[in-house]
């Protein structure tokens, strides 16, 4: 039997080790690399497109450019989603990698005593990680066609409700006016041999509108036989399976849907313990990235994340995440 690639040295591409043993100016070296790729991994001006600009070293050693165009300052991560850092950007590089490590997820307070920063620093760190990765996830415009399968399947997050100590006080929590409406369902479009989008709804009914606009005509669905998915038969080829009876039957299956929402899940109860509201989407984005890369050999998924949060706009959620918080 050939060896599964998870298990072969070519699965181990970086260690934390060699981060490690990186000087500042090597990881700095990295980000660079990644950041102005399409100009052979030479500085270029962030506000005009400039070629020409001069290295001037800050006093304590950061690396500033200065363009010779529009005599504007920058470093390598300005106008990206780790502008304004605190941290040395060898603890960034650290972050990618312990983060891109993990398989399910990443708890915060891990990440916090890893780092040996505050939680609230891994915390903001960890949502820009997740931010970047989406932004692949979010760059899917359409999925599958003529000759392709996609798998729909739902999961619901989030709401939950803690039964009472008391017997006689505990109510069902099963029916709407005992529940708190934070409850959400995560749908995800998974193509076979394809990628994986998620998406996040009140109900598995109101989904119907993103899988029409995200899948392309011609594609064969496969689908379990809630009656949510009903309506997908005027546009597509349906498969339906009954879980009740079989979980692969004539053909018709999702397990490429059910691996990934085993995977969300498993996050959820290991690491994240409750994954609700506004953020609920980029933890399904960042199931989807990690689904989608599964195979790919560590060092690759790090140079991934770097790449993209270094393609990302400074982050609308999370750039003075705290202050504002604090000033609130
Ligand atoms: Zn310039």
């Amino acid at each position: 039997m050939p060896q599964h690639f998870l298990l072969s040295s070519a699965a181990r591409s970086l260690t934390l080790g060699s981060v490690a043993r990186m000087s500042d100016g090597e990881a700095e070296a990295v980000f660079v690399r990644l950041r102005w790729a399409d100009n052979k991994g030479e500085a270029y001006c962030p506000h005009c497109g400039c070629t020409t600009v001069y290295m001037a070293r800050r006093p304590n050693g950061a690396p500033r450019w200065r363009c010779k165009a529009c005599r504007k300052d920058f470093s390598v991560t300005s106008g990206t989603l780790f502008a304004f850092h605190k941290m040395p950007l060898r603890s960034y590089l650290m972050a990618i990698a312990i983060f891109a490590n993990e398989v399910k997820g990443k708890s915060m307070l891990a990440l916090s005593r890893d780092l040996g920063t505050q939680y609230k620093t891994a915390f903001v760190l960890a949502h820009k990680m997740r931010e970047a990765m989406s932004a692949e996830v979010r760059s899917v415009n359409t999925l599958g066609g003529e000759g392709r399968e996609a798998e729909v399947d739902g999961g619901y997050f989030g709401g939950y409700v803690k039964p009472a100590n008391l017997r006689e006080n505990r109510v069902d929590r099963r029916l709407r006016r005992n529940q708190n409406g934070k409850r959400k369902v995560v749908v995800v479009i998974r193509e076979r041999d394809g990628r994986t989008l998620p998406g996040v709804f009140r109900n598995e009914i109101d989904a119907a509108a993103f899988i029409r606009r995200k899948v392309a005509v011609g594609t064969e669905i496969h689908a379990d036989e809630a009656g949510s998915w009903n309506e997908l038969h005027a546009r597509y080829t349906m498969h339906r399976i009954n879980h009740s009876e079989a979980y692969s039957l004539d053909g018709a299956c999702s397990n490429w849907a059910e691996s990934f929402f085993s995977r969300m899940r498993r996050g959820e109860i290991g690491h994240h313990h409750h994954i609700a509201g506004p953020y609920l989407v980029r933890f399904a984005q960042e199931a989807a990235f990690r689904e989608d890369h599964r195979r790919d050999p560590n060092g690759s998924q790090v140079d991934r994340i770097a790449a993209l949060a270094m393609a990302n706009k400074p982050s609308v959620d999370f750039c003075g995440y705290w202050q504002r918080s604090r000033a609130a």
